[in-house]
């Protein structure tokens, strides 16, 4: 057992894109490109960017919900890209995924108790006389009565769907919780409470978390690790205060930006972010940035920017902000 729960190096993932009746490769979405962190056993590392940024590409592909093109993960210290078929499915047990949309990840034809228990059942964890107790612990655990375990999902509210699906995920007693924008379906005041419940729940049970998201204000609230992507890369990676309180990146700054405070007399530090962002099938040349940044100088076409470290643990790919040695 080591100490670090989820080690990722240089992962990439392209889409390959096919044209004509031949089906020929024409090119390829350049979704994910040299992505690396690591999760230290019971911590929360968050990525974060716009919609595009490739950072739901990139959970999926540590779980192989979809082959990565290449990189090396580590589960645990175990090669997730050589699993075979019986090793991935123990990999599924221990690393368990949480939907944006709980309604659309629960099965609307089963009871709460019967999609609990499948999952139990499945993976042999308890006897079958066992199942109806420790379905109502984990009811109880994400706040819910134990009445619940008798209803359909389309019963509950958002809140407690998401609840549900919460439940459903510790059912198989996960090392690792992948939660892709968990909340983002909520409303503002539940959002509160199942980020919440999830801080809970890792203090209690001692997970791991790799949190996707794109609203900065969720994510300071539940991360140790902050890792924002853009255009497939990682371009500012710290600990979560540093990266929200000194941000090096003018893109970490265009978001943070973008985030609302409620203080009509609040004056934004950073300046906004103008227009979108570029296509991943043909990103721009040097730093895919640099059409969008305010300080974007000659170089900055030239040469991908290196992640360079800051401060202590606080890296950022750019050429003027974070210069290579
Ligand atoms: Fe902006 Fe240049 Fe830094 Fe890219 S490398 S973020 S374009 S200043």
């Amino acid at each position: 057992m080591t100490d670090t729960l989820l080690d990722v190096s240089g992962l990439v993932k392209h889409f390959p894109i096919k044209e004509g009746v031949l089906g020929r490769t024409a090119g390829a979405v350049r979704a994910v490109e040299d992505v690396s962190f690591a999760i230290p056993r019971g911590q929360t590392l968050s990525l974060v960017g716009e919609s595009g940024s490739g950072k739901t590409t990139a959970a999926r592909s540590i779980l192989r919900l979809i082959e990565p093109t290449g990189g090396t993960i580590l589960f645990d210290g175990l090669d997730v890209t050589a699993m075979n078929t019986a090793d991935l499915r123990r990999l599924r047990r221990r690393a368990q995924i949480i939907f944006q949309d709980p309604y659309g990840s629960l099965n609307p034809r089963m009871t709460v108790f019967n999609m609990l228990a499948e999952a139990i059942r499945v993976h042999k964890l308890r006897p079958r006389q066992e199942c109806r107790a420790r379905v109502e612990e984990l009811l109880r655990l994400v706040g819910l009565p134990p009445e619940a375990a008798d209803r359909y999902p389309h019963e509950f509210s958002g809140g407690q769907r998401q609840r549900i699906g919460i439940a459903r995920a510790l059912a198989v007693e996960p090392d690792l919780i992948v939660a892709d924008e968990p909340v983002s379906a909520l409303d503002v005041s539940v959002q509160a409470q199942i980020l919440n419940l999830l801080e809970e729940l890792q203090q209690q049970l001692g997970l791991t978390y790799l949190f996707i998201g794109h609203d900065l204000r969720v994510v300071r609230h539940i991360s140790d690790t902050v890792a924002v992507m853009y255009l497939g890369r990682i371009v500012e990676m710290g600990p979560a205060e540093s990266v929200f309180n000194q941000p090096v990146h003018p893109y970490t700054k265009g978001l943070l930006a973008a985030v609302p405070v409620p203080d009509p007399t609040h004056r934004r530090k950073h300046a906004l972010l103008a227009g979108d962002a570029p296509s991943p099938i043909a990103p721009p040349p040097g730093c895919a940035f640099h059409p969008r940044c305010p300080d974007a100088e000659g170089r900055c076409a030239q040469a991908v920017p290196s992640l360079v470290e800051r401060s202590a643990a606080h890296c950022a790919a750019c050429h003027v902000h974070a210069p290579s040695p």
